[in-house]
């Protein structure tokens, strides 16, 4: 049977304390206790279900944790203040001094900064792959290597990671297959395919509204209960806990997430075959034209499509810094980055959220000056959308 992600989110049931039809906000930071003992057995991580300080947990934020987790098909989630806390939490847990990490190439350009020079400060030290060369993957691990990272889907060039394969791999090593799935959330389900842990920054997609950044940690009890421990834990230690009344908002946006990804792949989807067909240089998982097109096909959840996020190249940055002005002016999207809300947004990677990596490994792994980011928006008349945007392109002699 195939899995349903938004049933499993829909099924779960919160109500707030006066029968309210949404959780009540837990406006606390810090939980009284009737005896003495229970505070001691909470601070030893023994009594389920009691609340200690809300660095720690505070129901909001697990609702909004249960919500993942039933996204996610893991037994639990952490939700954090940020995807960047998400990440780093994850990395910082599960390796230590001398410990190696083995990444995808292609990730956030934060994710990469992180790897590339933040953790070699605590000798953890990463080696940077193409993904979708199994072999190559395999070749970089070593005795030391605790984890292998990747994005799903991969920003910004699209590439698609063989939840599979890296899973067997990662089992065959004994390493954690780390996943960030920021930009298929419903799309792709890594967990049923055996990554260890899933990530997802809530700002993009899952939120969807562009009003405020968070992130989430799926993963098993055991892993999720390492994280908040209050001798060890890296959620607990380094803080990067989300505010309730945030966790209560994103929870409310994300009841409609379903519905919003759909409109997202229908309208990327629209677009990506015409501007392909126009003669642009497209790269979108939905297109018998990319090179993983039957790989996303064999790991997609069908009916939410193949993702909101597109490129094209229009050959020079000077072209796509014009393209981005004009359609901004038109009123067919912001040139912003981030991904996920209702109006497209476009960004040139090369110059904004890919700038930490630096100009040669850019061209090495094809990231080009002249790539637009297209995440698409929830645009009604994705026709109207097109003609305007085929317009701007005529214009600026892009295309004939
Ligand atoms: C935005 C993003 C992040 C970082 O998330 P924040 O919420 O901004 O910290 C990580 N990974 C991917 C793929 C992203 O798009």
């Amino acid at each position: 049977m195939s899995f349903k992600p938004a049933n499993h989110i829909q099924d779960l049931q919160y109500f707030g304390e006066f029968g309210g039809v949404n959780p009540s906000i837990s406006d606390s930071s810090t939980y009284t206790f009737l005896s003495a003992k229970t505070m001691f057995d909470t601070f030893e991580g023994n009594a389920d279900g009691c609340y200690l300080y809300s660095r720690h947990s505070s129901p909001s934020n697990l609702y909004l944790g249960e919500a993942l987790a039933a996204m996610e098909g893991t037994e639990t989630a952490n939700v954090t203040a940020s995807g960047m806390g998400a990440i780093t939490s994850v990395l910082l847990q599960l390796c230590q001094h001398g410990d190696h990490i083995v990444s995808s190439r292609t990730i956030y350009g934060g994710t990469y900064a992180f790897l590339k020079n933040f953790t070699p400060r605590l000798n953890i030290e990463t080696s940077f792959v193409n993904i979708t060369k199994i072999e190559d993957v395999e070749a970089a691990i070593k005795p030391e290597t605790k984890v292998i990272f990747c994005e799903c889907v991969s920003n910004p060039l699209l590439e698609v990671a063989n939840m599979q394969a890296l899973a067997q791999l990662a089992k065959k090593h004994g390493v954690k297959l780390v996943v960030d799935n920021t930009f298929t959330p419903l799309n792709i389900s890594p967990y049923k395919f055996g990554a260890d842990v899933v990530i997802h920054s809530l700002t993009k997609f899952i939120n969807g509204s562009s009003d405020t950044v968070g992130g989430v940690i799926c993963g098993t009890q055991e892993f999720i209960n390492q994280l908040r421990s209050v001798n060890d834990g890296a959620c607990m230690l380094l803080g990067p806990t989300m505010d309730s009344m945030r966790a209560a908002s994103i929870l409310k946006n994300m009841r409609t997430l379903h519905i919003r990804m759909k409109q997202h792949s229908k309208n990327a989807h629209y677009l990506a075959e015409k501007f392909e067909a126009d003669g642009l240089k497209t790269v979108y998982p939905g297109l018998k034209s990319h090179p993983s097109h039957n790989l996303f096909k064999s790991m997609m959840n069908e009916e939410y499509g193949f993702g909101g996020m597109l490129t094209i190249d229009v050959g020079s940055l000077e072209k796509a810094n014009e393209l981005m002005e004009l359609m901004q002016k038109r009123n067919l999207g912001y040139l912003a980055v981030s991904l996920g809300f209702y109006k497209t947004l476009f960004s040139a990677p090369g110059t904004s959220t890919s700038s930490e990596i630096p100009e040669s490994e850019q061209k090495e792994m094809g990231l080009s000056d002249g790539l637009i980011r297209f995440s698409i928006g929830l645009d009604n008349d994705i026709e109207r959308t097109y003609q305007m945007m085929k317009a701007c392109m005529k214009e600026l002699s892009i295309v004939d």
